[in-house]
């Protein structure tokens, strides 16, 4: 089994994603495809891409649910990937070492040279964020785009995630959640960012932004008035717990 970092550092690089303003374009799941094609981590396979059951890898997917709430209906676009944990039993099941976390900014990777696809990381996943390539006979996930974040040939402005780079609504933000001072972590404070699934224990870096309230049909509406305003705590649950529930399936 593999361990975690005995000192990690206090760096804790992730994604804050706005359930808000994710519109479900899947912009951000392609881009990663493109991304990952080639390099360290790729290629991502496709089976059977144009059959009646096109199957493959993907590091990020979007799920798209209809909810219904004491607030209303509403349609929420999920985009799900690696979650960075902090407690990642899909590290510590792992009999090879493939699967680790670096302790110098808390990303979780794959070594595909010593992974021996037994697939216990995937089942250690609660999240359902690992994926097996039956081409490649190795485990895959997210990789927050290590080979770009550091990448000193790309302008700064650039070095950042394929998803968070095309997300054409702005709803995917990269950082350091380890850092209270980050922009990231002032997102998460002031629009109450939510781990998912924390009763589990791993504690994901990533962090989810809820939905805001909508207009109702009487055209009078019940968001705040500004970005700025917070979101009240006490609408929320509802809907939380069925993102929660949906999950759990
Ligand atoms: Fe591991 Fe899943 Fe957490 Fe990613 S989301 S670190 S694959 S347990
Ligand atoms: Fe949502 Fe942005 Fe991904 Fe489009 S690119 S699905 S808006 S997170």
């Amino acid at each position: 089994m593999t361990s975690l970092p005995t000192t990690p550092s206090a760096k804790k690089l992730g994604l804050v994603i706005d359930l808000d303003t994710c519109v479900g374009c899947h912009a951000c799941a392609v881009a990663c495809k493109q991304w990952n094609e080639g390099g360290q981590f790729g290629p991502l396979p496709d089976e059977n891409p144009y059959g009646r059951d096109p199957l493959g890898v993907w590091f990020n997917r979007v799920h798209t649910y209809e909810s219904n709430s004491a607030q209303g209906h509403a349609t929420v676009h999920f985009p799900r990937s690696c979650l960075h944990c902090e407690e990642p039993e899909c590290v510590t099941v792992c009999p090879t070492g493939a699967s680790y976390k670096r302790a110098e900014d808390g990303i979780v990777l794959i070594d595909a040279n010593k992974c021996i696809g037994c697939k216990l990381c995937s089942w250690a996943c609660p999240y359902g964020a690992r994926e097996y390539s039956e081409v490649l006979g190795v485990m895959q996930k997210c990789t927050l785009c290590v080979d770009r974040i550091y990448n000193e040939s790309f302008d700064v402005e650039d070095r950042s995630p394929a998803c968070v780079q095309a997300c054409p609504t702005g709803a995917r933000h990269f950082g350091d959640l380890g850092d209270p001072h980050s922009d990231v972590s002032k997102l998460v404070a002031k629009r109450d960012g939510f781990d998912l699934m924390p009763e589990l224990g791993y504690k994901p870096v990533n962090k989810y932004l809820p939905p805001r309230e909508r207009k109702n049909c009487t055209g009078a509406t019940g968001a705040k008035a500004s970005l700025d305003d917070s979101v009240d705590p006490n609408a929320l649950p509802p809907l939380l717990r069925w993102v929660d529930k949906v999950l759990s399936r």
